[in-house]
């Protein structure tokens, strides 16, 4: 893990073991706001020392951005006493799934073993949230796409958006919605931050945003272009495999090995999504030449 300042009260703390995923840290007069905490006990452990030693003060508020495991297990190292603040669909999420992908997650590292689920105690599920602490101003927004449930935290005081997977040097929609992440896209533009901390990979400084966002956006629109193709071509997993990320415009460098494996998985959802809407239209028209017979 390794850690920097994006600004004098912003700590960023990224995981070199896992996909670059971030957690972040402000500092306010009333204590530490924390979003996001690393997959990994002993990093996360590492984190909370780290913050409570270099700056003497105490946590504030614990908000996840949503339910991956990269983003969740870590939490279990930051006070038991405080709440756990997220959207509503994340606290469902885990409640869901959590226990389910932690056994499964243990299984493939002993790592997990330690890890305890933390489910969220304060959650919103319409409109914006706010948080003030110490003079300054958190607003949760609802940003879904990558999942249902992702949250940005919109420091409001710096214009600082920390995006949850929302943003991410390699967009995932896999197990999201393409049409939602689009439109999440053009909001975070909307919000008109000047930096944004990704959940996963480097700070978008002022300056880069539009060209990084537009960037995200064409990658999309390429993944969907590809999968139309696809579906037409009716490529097996064989020929799909073949379709480099670099031909949508991203390098593979950021998340490292895995990022061909999301790209790929990025086109079959997109597939799949495609056919389901074409089945359904065959379907509609099918019942329609029924019902005017
Ligand atoms: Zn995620």
């Amino acid at each position: 893990m390794y850690w920097e300042r994006v600004t004098e009260e912003i700590y960023l703390f990224t995981s070199d073991r896992y996909a670059l995923v971030n957690s972040t840290a402000i500092l306010t007069k009333d204590g530490l706001v924390v979003v996001d905490a690393l997959p990994f006990p002993n990093e996360a452990r590492q984190i909370a020392r780290f913050l409570a030693g270099r700056t003497g003060l105490d946590f504030h508020s614990l908000i996840l951005t949503h339910h991956h495991m990269d983003h969740v297990y870590g939490m279990d190292s930051f006070p038991k006493t405080l709440d756990l603040i997220s959207h509503e669909l994340c606290r469902q999420k885990l409640l869901e799934v959590g226990l389910a992908s932690l056994e499964e997650a243990r299984e493939n590292n002993p790592a997990f073993d330690e890890v305890e689920l933390r489910i969220p105690t304060i959650t919103y599920s319409e409109g914006d949230f706010l948080i003030r602490a110490g003079e300054k101003t958190f607003r949760l927004v609802h940003l879904p796409g990558h999942t249902i449930d992702n949250t940005g935290v919109f420091y409001e005081e710096e214009r600082v958006l920390i995006s949850g997977d929302a943003v991410m040097a390699i967009p995932i929609i896999a197990q999201g919605d393409w049409d939602t992440e689009m439109a999440t896209l053009e909001r975070i533009k909307a919000l008109e931050p000047e930096t944004i901390i990704q959940g996963h990979g480097e700070v978008i400084l002022r300056g880069e945003i539009d060209i990084v966002i537009d960037r995200y956006i064409d990658y999309l629109t390429c993944v969907y272009e590809t999968a139309e193709e696809v579906l037409e071509k009716n490529m097996d997993h064989r020929q799909i495999w073949k379709i480099p990320l670099e031909d949508c415009g991203l390098e593979r460098v950021p998340l490292g090995i895995a990022s061909h494996q999301l790209h790929i998985a990025n086109i079959i959802h997109v597939r799949d999504m495609l056919k389901k809407r074409r089945e359904m239209a065959e379907e509609e028209k099918t019942s329609e030449e029924v019902a005017s017979e």
